[in-house]
């Protein structure tokens, strides 16, 4: 059984098929649709580029063609582990064998007056899309609350839409946690060269009718207000099974919590990473997507690890990007570009003691491989020729 109907939920099913097990398998999901996928959400869907059926991970007939049972629209309430069984909001219980946790996350919400006022936004599931949309072909003007990937992704889909944007960001960069001051100046310039009108370091008080009242009284008058102030992950379900958690459902290299039948997966796992030494949550794309082949190995009792390197990619403007590796906040010692930073095609790569511990590409494209095998091999490497466009990746 899996309980969680995202990206994680259905590449799980599609994984126990391909990996032979031709038991029952019930996918459970409390949103009413089929499994769909979330980055279109802030990018094509909210533009208009991509329409509606181009969401959904699979069409509507694999589930039965696979002889998967979908239970959309109804939670599961409860987790019962001794009696191997899971209940759901309407009442039916559900017996399993192997359970897969793929709960996801959820919008955080500011402890701020008026965050949850009826015109605040937030973006997660496609009818906060829906909304948004229209939103951003009726206003005149968009306050975004939190210049992470969510909010500077709006931002770009509003301008682009002719709306007015201001960015409200408590830090002194966009993205600082994650690039750093070096390549986070890159985002902050991006933005403002498309007219965002981005406040860094401040405070947002309250959020009223009229827009966003600031720490020190500065009022920002708009017709609409987003906040991406980012995510929780889902763990009420698992909490209230007793299973281990911390930042996520506690998961080992094979994705077992600490029940040896129930595994979890996607952006809820806080997983042990062998390669990195530690757990990580990774809330992206990319984890939700190959981290269910091992999740379902784990399941059909075979031997299976998670290594994959984290990796995420964002579309803002013309600017495209990938970013591979994992950086602690403040845990790189240098920070190498190679390439064109004003013409924002470049690639930058994190460095503590000489060796790569992450890369960023920006409109630079078929490097990922190349960088993901510097950071690991895990051998220090000569900046300077990291930094020379004429030398190859794979040769370094
Ligand atoms: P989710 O997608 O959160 O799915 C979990 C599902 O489980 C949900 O449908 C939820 O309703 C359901 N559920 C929860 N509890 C229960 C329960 N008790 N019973 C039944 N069902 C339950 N990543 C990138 O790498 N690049 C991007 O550009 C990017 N863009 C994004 C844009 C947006 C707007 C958002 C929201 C995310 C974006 N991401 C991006 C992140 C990426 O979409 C997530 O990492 C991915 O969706 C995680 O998938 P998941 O299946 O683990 O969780």
């Amino acid at each position: 059984m899996i309980v969680g109907a995202g990206l994680a939920g259905a590449k799980a099913a599609e994984a126990l098929r391909e990996q032979g097990f031709d038991g029952r398998i019930t996918l459970i999901g409390a949103e009413p649709h089929r499994p769909y996928e979330r980055p279109p959400l802030s990018k094509g869907y909210l533009t208009g580029g991509t329409d509606r059926a181009g969401v959904f991970v699979h069409q509507e007939g694999w589930y039965a063609d696979h002889d998967v049972e979908l239970r959309l629209g109804v939670a599961a309430a409860g987790l019962d582990r001794g009696a191997h069984h899971v209940e759901l909001a309407d009442g039916d219980v559900i017996e399993y064998d192997r359970l897969l946790l793929a709960t996801g996350a959820r919008p955080r919400r500011p402890p701020i007056p008026g965050a949850d006022a009826p015109h605040v936004r937030y973006l997660r599931v496609i009818e906060d899309c829906e909304a948004l949309k229209d939103v951003l072909g009726s206003v005149s003007r968009l306050a975004v609350i939190g210049a992470g990937w969510i909010g500077l992704e709006v931002a770009a889909a509003a301008r682009q839409a002719g709306v007015a944007v201001t960015v409200l960001e408590a830090a002194r960069l966009p993205l600082l946690r994650v690039l750093g001051p070096e390549a986070a100046q890159v985002f902050a310039a991006l933005h403002r060269d498309h007219g965002v009108d981005l406040r860094l370091g401040v405070t947002v008080s309250e959020i009223t009718a009229g827009g966003v009242r600031l720490g020190d009284g500065d009022e920002i008058t708009a017709d609409a207000v987003l906040v991406g102030v980012g995510a929780e992950p889902d763990v009420r379900l698992a909490l209230r099974a007793g299973l281990p958690v911390d930042d996520g459902i506690v998961v080992d290299a094979a994705l077992r919590t600490g029940d040896p039948d129930i595994v979890a997966a996607g952006d809820v796992a806080n997983a042990f990473h062998p390669l990195l030494g530690r757990h990580v949550r990774v809330e992206h794309w990319a984890n939700a997507l190959k981290q269910p082949a091992v999740a379902a190995a784990t399941m059909l009792g075979r031997e299976a690890v998670y290594d994959d390197l984290p990796y995420f990619y964002t579309d803002q403007y013309d600017l495209g990007m990938e970013y591979v590796g994992h950086v602690e906040p403040g845990g790189y010692d240098q920070v190498v570009f190679r390439g064109d930073v004003a013409a924002r095609e470049f690639v930058a790569f994190w460095l503590r003691g000489g060796r790569v511990l992450a890369g960023m590409n920006v409109n630079v494209w078929d490097v990922v491989e190349p960088i993901k095998a510097l950071i690991r091999t895990g051998t220090p490497v000569d900046p300077h020729a990291l930094a020379d466009p004429n030398r190859p990746l794979a040769a370094l």
